[in-house]
């Protein structure tokens, strides 16, 4: 897998439905374009939630239908459509195939709120459809440090291209938020440069997203090292209220209203 030219492997497969009802509070609707991702992000426990094998988890799957099921099913439907809440929309298949890109000209033209979560800049390519939406786009940052970032999400792009691609929405107008998290041991001692480069790019609101430990996933942690930090959460919230950015706990209740007021 190569970060700067994405080069496969991926398996082209037809979806049935769409849209899924959301458990996460705020968001009626999760849309997934793909299933799997590429990222391979080490605390990734989609694979363990939707039991599948951790492995072939980083082999995407392209929903290639996605968007004329999408256009079937929206019709009566009205709220919020989260974006990516299982797989990242912006992972590099994305880039090729354009399937998120699709879905948003369908949602645009119904007139419905979405919420995006990436770990990508490529969201930055489909500005000219959010800006005519009522959007959040969450940008996830775990660390600032790229060789971190090498070792926990060695499939994704890198934390300083994430920080400049906020920057670039912030001054284009675009309602985007830092989704900070998960926030591992691995930021304890960085807490405090995290935070002023999430800072730097201009967004005035993040959510904290805490570790989520399970079974098989915590053991995989605890293999490389890694685990909770709930000092850390606590210290990166209060220097992000410090500095006068709305701070929310990610899924939380009320989460999502918040964010989408700004947009
Ligand atoms: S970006 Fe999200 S879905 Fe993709 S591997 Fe990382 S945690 Fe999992």
């Amino acid at each position: 897998m190569n970060r700067d030219g994405w080069d496969g492997p991926y398996m082209v497969v037809e979806c049935r439905k769409a849209l899924s009802p959301s458990r996460l509070p705020g968001i009626d609707y999760a849309l997934n374009p793909y299933s799997g991702c590429s990222h391979g992000c080490v605390y990734c426990y989609a694979p363990e939630v939707t039991h599948s094998d951790w492995k072939g988890w980083r082999i995407p799957r392209v929903r290639q239908n996605i968007a004329t099921r999408l256009s079937k099913e929206i019709g009566p439907l009205n709220g919020v459509i989260g974006i990516g809440t299982s797989t990242d929309p912006y992972q590099y298949a994305e880039k090729r195939f354009e399937l998120t890109r699709q879905c948003l000209e369908v949602i645009s033209h119904k007139g419905m709120s979405v919420n995006i979560m990436t770990k990508s800049d490529l969201f930055l390519r489909d500005s000219d459809l959010l800006s005519g939406m009522r959007h959040a786009i969450g940008v996830t940052i775990t660390h600032i440090d790229d060789a971190v970032s090498k070792r926990t999400e060695p499939g994704a792009p890198l934390p300083s291209v994430r920080l400049s691609a906020m920057k670039d929405a912030v001054d284009n107008g675009l309602a985007v938020y830092g989704l900070i998290g998960p926030i591992m041991s691995t930021v304890k001692g960085s807490e405090e440069s995290i935070v002023e480069a999430v800072i730097s790019t201009g967004v005035t609101a993040v959510c904290l997203d805490r570790l989520n430990m399970r079974p098989l996933l915590g053991e995989r942690l605890q293999r490389m090292g890694i685990s909770t930090s709930d000092d850390s959460v606590n210290r990166m919230r209060s220097l992000f209220v410090a500095a006068g950015l709305d701070v929310a706990d990610a899924f939380g209740e009320g989460w999502h209203e918040q964010l989408l007021s700004r947009a």
